[in-house]
């Protein structure tokens, strides 16, 4: 992110960011790549407030996760309701499906978003406490595995089309209400010898939702991880099946995976099927770094939790400032903002006055022109127009102002001609190439 100058007064919020102008040639292509990815893959746009109800994300994203007990920003509306702007953006699009009935639309429907998530994270690096996601969530029509592998395409194709490289997608299933049961007892058999290494936050999930054990960051907990025993070893035939069908899908498609057997991901709505995708490497500056850009998995119980009818569904989720940090990293540039054609210099009061409208004109015919028509000195637009690289300055002068004229200038010969000012797009655009 741009250095920000420590002694201006106001500062933006801590872990929120500007956006400044010389960023967003990236946040420009990556929704145009967006748009265009979900038109391809058939996914309508949905868009859902920023705020929703507490209760919402505490019901689907589950009491003992981290974001419910650490990171939402909750706060109190002036009628007295409990609100909490979205950390991220399932669960409202879930809300919205059942509110509207939405499944007339397509049976499944495929829908994507993009917009602000808000969690109260420790900012550091890539992490931010507002920050921006782009999904893709696939509602209803059944669980076929072939949907998550739906989901999954257009998210890494969208990365590849970003020209972001060395992607790997971890995967695991975490199983179904009918496995996960005894796996579940197996991992709390395992981490009660452990119990004492753990940290804080580890013993209290150990108690209350022990599959996140395997969730944990904190380096001891990592550690303890590598020998917790695995689900697959526990998943019930229906599970086991799905997941088997999912990995023949990636495989069919050559699909670069790798099997993660601890992924569960931090949220309580996950079932069956969770991925995660990764991007790794050197940057110009030998600085190595390793990205998680993307991530989601099945949520079948999430309709019923939310009070709706049982609706199988799958999802994920990009962080759009990880593709902007990878892009930087890898030094990929999309080119420059497309420049004007034509300056518009403009001397004496009537001829400013008639400046504007002759912009006017070079704009609706689509012809992009630019200017700095608050100057008086003809040199200093002159130097405006050949800092902008034109091919040709319009001059306006006393004089083409009296007899509605205009000087067409050649930057390149220096060659210049007046002509009329109702001629003046028509002669314009036949000398530009
Ligand atoms: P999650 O919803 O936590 O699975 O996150 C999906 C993706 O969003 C991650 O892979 C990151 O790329 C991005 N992301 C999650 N949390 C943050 C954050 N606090 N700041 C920036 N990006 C984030």
């Amino acid at each position: 992110m741009p250095k920000t100058k420590k002694n201006s007064s106001f500062q933006s919020i801590k872990g929120m960011h500007d956006i400044l102008p010389s960023e967003q040639l990236y946040w420009e292509k990556i929704r145009k790549e967006l748009k265009e990815t979900a038109e391809a893959y058939n996914f309508l746009r949905i868009d859902t407030p920023i705020v929703e109800n507490s209760d919402l994300f505490q019901r689907s994203l589950g009491e003992t996760t981290d974001i419910v007990e650490k990171q939402m920003f909750t706060f109190q509306s002036r009628g007295g309701d409990k609100l909490t702007l979205r950390p991220e953006g399932t669960a409202g699009i879930m809300r919205s499906y059942i509110q509207y009935g939405l499944s007339h639309l397509g049976q499944p429907l495929k829908l994507y978003y993009d917009g602000p998530m808000f969690r109260y994270e420790q900012p550091q690096a890539g992490r931010y406490r507002q920050f921006n996601q782009a999904g893709f969530e696939i509602i209803g029509g059944g669980d076929e595995p072939i949907y998550d592998i739906q989901v999954i395409l257009p998210i890494f194709r969208l990365l590849e089309n970003l020209k972001i490289k060395n992607l790997i997608i971890h995967v695991n299933t975490i199983g179904c209400k009918n496995c996960r049961p005894a796996y579940r007892k197996k991992l709390i058999e395992y981490y009660k010898n452990h119990q004492k290494d753990l940290c804080k936050d580890c013993n209290r999930r150990f108690e209350d939702n022990p599959l996140r054990l395997l969730d944990c960051s904190n380096s001891d907990c990592a550690e303890i991880r590598k020998e917790a025993p695995a689900i697959l070893d526990d998943l019930c035939n229906n599970c086991h099946k799905h997941f088997k069908s999912f990995l023949e899908y990636m495989e069919e498609l050559g699909l670069p995976y790798e099997l993660d057997s601890h992924l569960v991901r931090g949220l309580d709505y996950y079932n069956r099927t969770v991925f995660e995708i990764f991007t790794s490497g050197v940057s110009e500056e030998g600085k190595s770094f390793d990205l998680a850009l993307a991530g989601g998995g099945r949520y079948d119980y999430l309709a019923e939790m939310l009070g709706g009818r049982s609706t199988s569904a799958t999802g994920g989720a990009i962080g759009v400032e990880r593709i902007v940090e990878a892009l930087k990293l890898l030094k990929i540039n999309f080119g420059a903002r497309p420049k004007a054609k034509v300056f518009l210099i403009n001397i004496g009061d009537l001829a400013r006055k008639k400046s504007l409208a002759l912009l006017e004109d070079f704009i609706r015919a689509g012809v992009r022109a630019s200017e700095s028509l608050g100057k008086d000195s003809l040199n200093a637009q002159l130097r405006a127009a050949d800092k902008e690289g034109v091919e040709i300055a319009l001059i306006l002068g006393q004089k083409e102002a009296f007899s509605d004229s205009v000087i067409i200038r050649d930057m390149k010969s220096g060659v210049q001609e007046t002509v009329l000012i109702k001629k003046a797009v028509a002669e314009v655009k036949k000398r530009l190439k």
